[in-house]
């Protein structure tokens, strides 16, 4: 890439601002475009998770029973919103023709190698630019009648892929984290996995961005055409052309694909939080409610809960007050949590998800200026540098890993 190639990002969230980051630090000219205020938050408002211990892709053997699991119960994190429309039948069959041992196998050392790169850079705007984190690693929380097995399970799975962990004693998890319950029966460190604020996260790249000289355009992209030299580019307020378009519109992701006739395969899934200030036992880390599959983080507003997975459209902003309900009372059963808890913020955003579970990062198959950057599901804070990374090497025409042409959105 020359340093006078110019580039428009679609979308300013996390995997976008990342995008634009790197590339205008190889000297790229960046124009990032996002419809105002981004839309949702998705990545202003998620768990913010650093958790390098999910090397494994989401679609994996004993996902669909779990998922067939969750949507019975009353409390399951797991459901559908069938105005998603007929996607929703080609993406769970995918997902579940992806939910084989063969499959995992393949995806893990690529996925090992996007979170080391991410991890590298995340560590480079902790030490260089003090983004926050927390200090202590992450632990696991099991509480069912089960619990003494599955942490087992978790320390079998978690050591068989090289990831550092090792149990807790109940003692030592109660007397560090006095939130936790005498109904949590056993306690797991994965000791690399960490916590961040997203909206710090993104309020950084945003700046780190404007230092190195992306142009903010505010605008919906409602037309995109590829041709050799480059991509034309409309909103209600202009139009442009650009040598490269990346394309990191999260779960709106898909219907700008179809402007250029390109079939990506990105479903919303959506999750929802609050976050409950001023807790006099607020832990010091980031904690897995592992059997009620809830998500917290301790941030300097208080302590963040998050759970859920369900599929949507892109515009679904409804927030259930029930599901709020039960994700407060669910957790209740394992923290410590007052009966008042003031004004706890709820919040809902849609992670754009892929059926195999593996984000799409590479040229679309009929427009090779276009660089799908998208489809990092539960992962896409933690994924979102090691993103932006492969995305300037590809603009730049570098060489790139044999691995992570398995994030091509032109693979089967
Ligand atoms: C409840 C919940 C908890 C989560 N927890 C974690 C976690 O702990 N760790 C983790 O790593 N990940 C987590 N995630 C996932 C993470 O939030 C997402 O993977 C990530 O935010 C996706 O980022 P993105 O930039 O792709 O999408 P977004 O943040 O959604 O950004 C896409 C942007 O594109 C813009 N856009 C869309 N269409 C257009 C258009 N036509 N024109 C212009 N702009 C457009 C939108 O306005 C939006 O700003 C969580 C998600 C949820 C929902």
């Amino acid at each position: 890439m020359s340093s006078v190639s110019n580039v428009t990002v679609v979308g300013a969230g996390v995997i976008g601002l990342s995008s634009g980051y790197l590339l205008a630090k190889d000297g790229a000219q960046v124009t990032v475009v996002d419809s105002g205020a981004p839309r949702f938050g998705t990545s202003m408002a998620n768990a913010g998770w650093i958790s390098p211990s999910h090397v494994i892709p989401f679609a994996a053997p004993g996902m669909v029973s779990m998922g067939a699991k969750e949507l019975l119960k009353r409390t399951g994190s797991f459901g559908f919103n069938f105005g998603a429309g007929p996607q929703l039948a080609t993406w769970t069959a995918k997902f579940m023709a992806s939910c084989t041992q063969q499959h995992v196998d393949y995806c893990v050392p690529a996925l090992r190698e996007l979170i080391d790169v991410s991890m590298d850079e995340l560590d480079h705007l902790v030490n260089d630019h003090g983004l926050a984190r927390t200090h202590q690693p992450l632990w696991y929380l099991f509480s069912s009648n089960d619990a003494a097995h599955h942490a087992e399970v978790e320390i079998e799975t978690m050591t068989k892929y090289g990831i550092p962990v090792q149990e807790v004693s109940l003692d030592t998890a109660r007397a560090t984290e006095p939130i936790i319950k005498d109904s949590v029966k056993a306690v797991v460190e994965l000791t690399g996995d960490y916590g961040v604020d997203p909206a710090e996260l993104v309020n950084l790249l945003h700046s780190l961005c404007v230092r190195h000289g992306v142009t903010f355009k505010d605008g919906t992209v409602t037309s995109l055409n590829a041709h050799l030299q480059g991509v034309d580019v409309s909103t209600a307020s202009g139009a442009w052309t650009s040598d490269y378009l990346v394309l990191a519109a999260g779960a709106w992701s898909r219907e700008l694909a179809k402007m250029v006739g390109a079939n990506l395969n990105v479903i919303a899934a959506k999750g929802h939080s609050v976050t409950i200030p001023n807790l006099a036992n607020q832990p010091q880390r980031t904690l897995m409610l592992a059997e009620q599959r809830i998500a917290t983080n301790a941030l300097t507003s208080g302590l963040r809960l998050s759970t859920g997975y369900a599929l949507t459209t892109p515009n679904d902003r409804s927030i259930n007050d029930s599901a709020i309900d039960k994700l407060v009372l669910t957790a209740s059963h394992v923290l410590d949590l007052p009966t008042e808890l003031g004004d706890i913020d709820p919040w809902t955003g849609v992670r754009p998800s892929s059926p195999d579970g593996m984000p799409y990062i590479g040229a679309l198959p009929n427009a090779p200026r276009i660089i799908a950057a998208t489809g990092h599901g539960m992962l896409g804070t933690m994924m979102a540098l090691g993103t932006g990374r492969l995305v300037a090497d590809l603009v730049a025409g570098s060489a790139t890993s044999r691995e992570s042409l398995k994030f091509s959105p032109a693979r089967p």
